[in-house]
């Protein structure tokens, strides 16, 4: 048996890391599943992306496979800095957990192309000694020339492969001369057909269409084809799950995998998204953006429900719709069936994103551990929101205070920063100015004396309080709440005065009540 030698470094030290040794063990056997998200960090990770990071994580937790992640970053033009870095924040924050990866590391890395060049050269050399790759001198301009020739004459513009035909002396003359060039490979002009796990079998003569591609540009770098092929391959990539919109490459992919005389992955690709009008989606939309639902206050997992609830894989999804819920990873990675994506382009339906947020938020606060997180991630809102109107031994940022809360909100609100909308800052702010009818200041005492005999305050019997202070004081009902809601909000609309008072406890609310009897600045 042949080790691979990293892998043997790996098994003979045990002293490595326990990540790096458990994914190293697990990749090594061919039978297993290996996937891997290839993005090109041109920009921000958005909802296409994520999506297909999500679809790869859970089939490879599925079948207790290895998770990679490859920087595709040939094209150095594109490039734009820190995207690499953002992108594994992310990742991170969405709670896909990467097995290998240019920060994790791994047996087969280097994960960012960039630092894999002398691969792809030596991988070139193969090709040129076996005839299926050659060099190309044509200069930019005689492509041009092609191209719009082809154009005026109504044919499909491609490459004539005009330098598959230089015979070894030229080329030996041509290169020593120092010519610019990069490398082709050479296509079949025959149709190649693949068993895509998502849309069946697929044919495609990429002849037509196409002449011999680039795979390795002027620069020394290679294409994205070429080495995302070369790459597969020596991560011993078993699937491939992408966009569908690279399923027009994948036969050329294949040809590749046949000239270096490899077994290629399966190949299953992922219907388009598309906005809810049919449009698609994209990547401008800064609404797409995965940070910016971070900074909005979504719930990854939310986030993740709601992506995969347009594409499909799932058994559940009727039973979803008809009586929604908030999936874990775990009970996704349980139902999740690749034969069931969809095939059809999955609609995103934004109304869904905040149903699915408020499903999160009940979640969270029915389990124990979860609730104390939320705990601590609204106090931390509070205090991102409310400032220096607020302190840490504040009354309102009191455990269980916040906690009750919390409560309260689960049917009210779809995100946490729901809570600190301007009909919502009373639960945490005392009002600071007010008008209110003269005549109900009288009554004020008494509603005060009244809360002091409750051990709880509940709404209903807070009603029935609220009205008999109101008719012993022969206030108009409507105008008594109206006045009690500013003292206690300082709001002319919100919440009922009862369900305000619930909220707010007894003695919040006899501490604001006691404010308005002292203030005497207060306009009455
Ligand atoms: N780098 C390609 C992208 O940006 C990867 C495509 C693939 O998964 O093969 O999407």
């Amino acid at each position: 048996m042949i080790f691979p030698k990293n892998l043997r470094f790996c098994l003979l030290n045990g002293t490595i890391g326990n990540k790096l040794n458990n994914s190293s063990l697990r990749s090594y056997s061919a039978k297993n599943v290996r996937v891997r998200f290839a993005p090109s960090p041109t920009g921000f990770l958005h909802l296409g992306g994520l999506r297909t990071a999500l679809y790869n994580f859970l089939f490879a937790k599925k079948h207790k496979g290895v998770f990679v992640l490859r920087i595709e970053d040939t094209d150095q033009s594109r490039r734009v800095d820190g995207a690499t870095e953002a992108l594994q924040k992310d990742l991170e924050w969405a709670g896909i957990e990467i097995h290998e990866g240019p920060i994790q590391g791994g047996s087969f890395g280097p994960y960012l192309q960039s630092e894999r060049l002398n691969l792809y050269r030596n991988h070139l050399n193969t090709l040129l000694k076996n005839k299926s790759a050659y060099p190309c001198f044509c200069t930019d301009r005689r492509l041009q020339l092609l191209k719009r020739e082809a154009i005026k004459s109504q044919e499909v513009p491609k490459y004539d492969n005009r330098c598959r035909n230089l015979t070894e002396e030229d080329v030996q003359s041509r290169i020593s001369k120092g010519d610019p060039h990069c490398y082709r490979f050479k296509i079949s002009d025959k149709e190649e057909s693949f068993n895509d796990l998502i849309y069946g079998p697929k044919s495609y003569n990429i002849s037509l269409n196409e002449g011999d591609p680039v795979i390795m540009k002027g620069d020394g770098y290679p294409t994205y084809h070429f080495a995302n092929v070369v790459d597969d391959h020596l991560m011993r990539i078993s699937h491939v799950l992408r966009g569908v919109e690279w399923q027009i490459s994948t036969t050329k992919h294949i040809l590749m995998y046949r000239a270096f005389g490899w077994e290629p992955p399966k190949y299953g690709h992922l219907p388009l998204l598309i906005n809810s009008d049919g449009t698609k989606l994209s990547k401008r939309q800064g609404d797409i953006k995965i940070s910016s639902y971070r900074e909005n206050h979504i719930f990854p997992l939310a986030l993740l429900n709601f992506i995969l609830n347009s594409g499909g894989g799932f058994d559940k999804d009727l039973e979803r719709h008809l009586k929604p819920k908030c999936f874990t990873i775990d009970e996704l990675c349980q139902q999740f069936e690749l034969s069931n994506i969809n095939t059809h382009s999955g609609k995103m339906m934004p109304a869904r994103l905040l149903e699915f947020n408020n499903l999160e938020l009940k979640r969270q606060f029915a389990d124990k551990e979860l609730r104390q997180k939320l705990l601590i991630q609204t106090k931390l809102l509070a205090k991102e929101f409310l400032g220096n109107s607020i302190n840490d031994d504040s009354d309102v940022l009191r455990d269980a205070y916040v906690l009750k809360v919390l409560e309260w909100s689960l049917d009210r609100i779809e995100k946490l920063s729901d809570l600190f909308s301007s009909n919502l800052a009373f639960i945490w702010t005392i009002p600071q100015s007010y008008k209110i009818e003269e005549n109900v200041f009288g009554a004020i005492p008494s509603l005060k004396n009244e809360l002091n005999k409750l051990d709880d305050v509940s709404r209903d019997s807070l009603n029935e309080i609220l009205r008999q202070i109101s008719s012993s004081h022969k206030l108009k009902y409507p105008l008594f709440m109206k006045s009690l809601r500013a003292v206690l909000s300082g709001l002319k609309e919100g919440p009922s005065v009862a369900e305000m008072i619930e909220i707010l406890g007894k003695e919040n609310t006899i501490k604001r009540l006691d404010l308005y009897l002292n203030k005497t600045s207060f306009v009455r």
